[in-house]
């Protein structure tokens, strides 16, 4: 008994790594994702706000000298109009600073800058009440205290464009402590890719590595497939061999026996009996003949090698006469070339397709047959063509089974094992045989053996 043939290797086992490869890579690239996404969000932050910071600053600052130029103006300014028009443009300059003030009010501020902030909004405040009295003031031409006042503000106005260049510097510095910060989360970035190309290259030469295990090792589970079935073949082969040759003598003996019968017997009715029964052990040793060439394949030599015309030019000669007598034109080309498959084999292959495409001639028509053999396409092969009845589509596809015989054909004698023992014989020679027909029209049987 042999033993069982290994089991393909449980997928899951493959899979795991795979999976948990995988994984990695999904949260090392959700990992970089996430990293691009905070470098992008800082870069942005720190870009808008030093951009808010200075804009800002820099609007207050100029809304600030603003004021004091025209409320240098309005001291100056007798007219009641003109005054008013002042009133209204200063009135427009605080609003703008108010408006940029509480916007920089919202920005996110470090507590340095915060207590700058407080400071400056504190001055601002004292240059408001300030520049109100200035202008009562002034509205009443009262022009000499109102410049005093005025000019005893300037330290106030000097104070808060100190704290703006502060603050604006404050900023500059944010950003550029920002910076390494940035930095920190552009490697972490380029860690996480380099991980994700590095698990990347892995994973895919993981997989590789696998798929080539797992082919080679389905390889080999069919090469032994083959091996057992080839092995089983072969002893098939050989018990058909040994019942065959057992069958013969007893076959022999029953022959002789039928034989002596019919010569000593002369009832009409006994002679008609024992004719059926000759028929009967005829179409048996025909059986046995051919079950005795199946396992004979099986001994062929494996390195045998043979010239496929010297094996037609054989055949011509065993076929001619029967051809003229039946009426089959028979054309054969075959040409000279050295094949992987025994002389005797051959023979026996050319001669199962040729006795078959003589035998399965349409009653109607002339019988031809064609023979043609030559080199193609690295190979080499030989091709039998009939006019004859032809093979149904459904039907083709069993001719090689052993024992089949189409519906159409049982009427001619056969044993339904010649294109069994052909395509045994082309397979064991490494070769292979294929039918192409058409019902009605004729046949045509390929056989390609390997050059030697
Ligand atoms: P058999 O002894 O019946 O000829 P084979 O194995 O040689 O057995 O052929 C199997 C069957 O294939 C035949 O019974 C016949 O139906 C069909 N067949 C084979 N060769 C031909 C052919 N040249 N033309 C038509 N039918 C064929």
């Amino acid at each position: 008994m042999r033993p069982p043939l290994p089991r393909p290797e449980p997928k899951l086992l493959w899979i795991l790594p795979f999976v948990a490869v995988s994984l990695l890579l999904v949260l090392a690239g959700v990992l970089a994702v996430d990293r691009m996404s905070q470098l992008g969000t800082s870069t942005k932050d720190v870009v808008g706000n030093v951009l808010a910071d200075v804009t800002l600053t820099a609007r207050m600052r100029r809304d600030l000298d603003h004021v004091r130029l025209l409320a240098d103006e309005h001291v100056y300014e007798k007219g009641t109009e003109a005054m008013a028009a002042l009133d209204a443009r200063i009135t427009a300059a605080q609003a703008d600073y108010d408006a940029a003030a509480a916007k920089f009010e919202s920005l996110p501020l470090l507590p340095e800058e915060r207590t700058h902030w407080n400071d400056m909004q504190e001055t601002r405040d004292r240059i408001k009440r300030g520049l109100a009295r200035v202008l009562a003031l002034s509205r009443m031409n009262d022009d000499v205290p109102a410049r005093r006042e005025l000019v005893a503000m300037d330290d106030e106005f000097d104070r808060v464009t100190g704290d703006v260049r502060a603050l604006r510097d404050m900023a500059t510095r944010r950003a550029d402590d920002m910076v390494p910060r940035v930095e920190a989360l552009q490697r972490s970035s380029a860690r996480y890719l380099a991980f994700l190309a590095g698990a990347g290259a892995t994973l895919a030469i993981a997989v590789g590595l696998s798929v080539t295990h797992i082919l080679q090792s389905r390889e080999r589970l069919l090469r032994l497939h083959a091996e057992r079935v080839e092995a089983s073949n072969r002893d098939l082969d050989a018990f058909a061999g040994r019942v065959a040759h057992d069958l013969r003598a007893p076959m022999t003996t029953a022959m002789l026996t039928t034989e002596w019968l019919v010569r000593h017997s002369p009832e009409a009715e006994h002679q008609e009996r024992l004719g059926a029964l000759k028929r009967s052990f005829g179409r048996m040793d025909g059986i046995i003949e051919e079950l005795l060439a199946l396992s004979r394949i099986a001994t062929q030599e494996p390195e045998a090698a043979c010239d496929p015309a010297a094996a037609a030019e054989q055949l011509r000669e065993e076929l001619a006469s029967r051809a003229d007598a039946s009426g089959v034109s028979l054309a054969i080309d075959v040409q000279k070339a050295t094949v992987h498959c025994s002389e005797g084999l051959l023979r026996q292959v050319l001669w199962n397709l040729a006795d078959n495409a003589m035998k399965y001639r349409r009653p109607d028509v002339a019988a031809r047959v064609e023979i043609c053999g030559r080199a193609a396409d690295g190979d080499y092969e030989l091709a039998v063509r009939d006019n004859g009845i032809g093979i149904p589509r459904e039907e083709a596809k069993r001719v090689f089974d052993p024992f089949f015989r189409a519906v159409g054909a049982r009427n001619a004698p056969g044993t339904g094992l010649g294109l069994s023992i052909v395509k045994r014989a082309v397979e064991a020679s490494g070769g292979r045989v294929r039918v192409a027909s058409e019902p009605g029209r004729g046949s045509e049987f390929v056989v390609r053996l390997p050059l030697a």
